[in-house]
């Protein structure tokens, strides 16, 4: 079957042109500059490179961006200091704080702390409460983005089996209840599996769009998978690579190679979902600078 590639990264660029063009004009109407801060705690290799894309992109669209950095052994007081800085900063209009955190902290205390109008990461339990309810909100960034890229290529979601593998707050559980609202995004009925589900291949395979999300690469095999079917692959592990100059290559979740013959649409690792989770928290910066979410 001759698929379509969903072209991630086209798409990201895309938004982002958008974006940038809406800071012009408000720059023009003399309103701020849109202001991204970024928490990072430690050197983790894989958290210093997300947090350095989110800022060049920042850049790119025009955005005021400040990298706020503290030591590994930050304790989790001084942590929820700066929260409570940023959250009272008037010229800050949304700030992440980048996961994963150190043991020493507790990683809920820190994303409850975050001022919810300014939880651009929609990770804050009232964004998430809001976006259960269909009220506006901030939707987390890599959910936000995959809903946008069905989307863009108008794959019809109403009445479709959706099945997601895996259920993290930040990703499986916020996708699952996205594609099953009763909205003109939604509409499919949802099967969530995870790691405790058993004869995961029956629910697979009767999977119309497929997203998979668990973290271990090249998972999903074409006998996984039913023929037509939409995969969406959120996977980024890192392996070891002697082809890179950084000694790594990044793996998704499919077996892309023998998968995407039998796909009507499957998003690439890297260039499918990876860009547009960038490019939806830019967009949802905007909607903090613009106060369109929280007024
Ligand atoms: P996570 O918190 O580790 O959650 C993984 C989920 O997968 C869990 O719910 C787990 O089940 C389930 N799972 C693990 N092994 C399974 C198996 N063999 N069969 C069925 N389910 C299984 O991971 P995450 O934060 O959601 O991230 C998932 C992947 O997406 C990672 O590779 C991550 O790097 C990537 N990611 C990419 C982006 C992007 O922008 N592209 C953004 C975020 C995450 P249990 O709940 O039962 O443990």
């Amino acid at each position: 079957m001759a698929f379509q590639l969903i072209d991630g990264k086209k798409i990201s660029l895309e938004l982002q042109d958008e974006i940038a063009a809406e800071v012009q004009k408000l720059k023009a109407a003399g309103m701020k500059t849109p202001h991204l801060a970024a928490i990072l705690v430690g050197n983790d290799g894989g958290s210093e490179t997300y947090v350095a894309s989110k800022i060049k992109a920042c850049e790119k669209v025009g955005f005021k961006s400040t990298l706020i950095r503290l030591p590994e052994y930050v304790t989790e007081e001084k942590l929820l200091q700066t929260v409570h800085e940023l959250n009272n900063d008037p010229d800050v209009d949304g700030f992440i704080v980048q996961l994963p955190l150190p043991r020493q902290i507790n990683e809920h205390k820190i994303i409850e702390a975050v001022k919810p109008e300014k939880d651009v990461d929609g990770f804050h339990p009232i964004n998430v409460g809001r976006m259960v309810l269909n009220l506006p909100c901030y939707v987390s960034a890599t959910p936000y983005g995959i809903v946008h890229l069905l989307h863009k290529y108008n794959i019809e979601t109403s009445g479709k089996h959706c099945v997601v593998i895996g259920r993290s707050h930040i990703v499986g559980s916020p996708m699952s209840i996205l594609m099953a609202k009763n909205t003109s995004l939604g509409n499919s009925t949802v099967t969530l599996c995870h790691s405790k589900t058993e004869n995961l291949k029956t629910h697979t395979r009767s999977a119309d769009i497929l997203i998979c999300a668990l973290g271990s690469p090249e998972f999903v095999t074409a006998d996984m998978v039913k023929e037509g079917a939409v995969v969406i692959d959120v996977g980024t592990t890192r392996v070891a690579s002697a082809e890179t100059k950084s000694g790594f290559k990044l793996k998704g979740d499919v077996k892309f190679d023998e998968v995407a013959p039998k796909c009507s649409y499957i998003t690439p690792v890297p260039g499918g979902v990876g860009p547009m989770t960038i490019a939806s928290l830019l967009k949802n910066t905007l909607l903090a600078a613009k106060r369109e979410v929280y007024p």
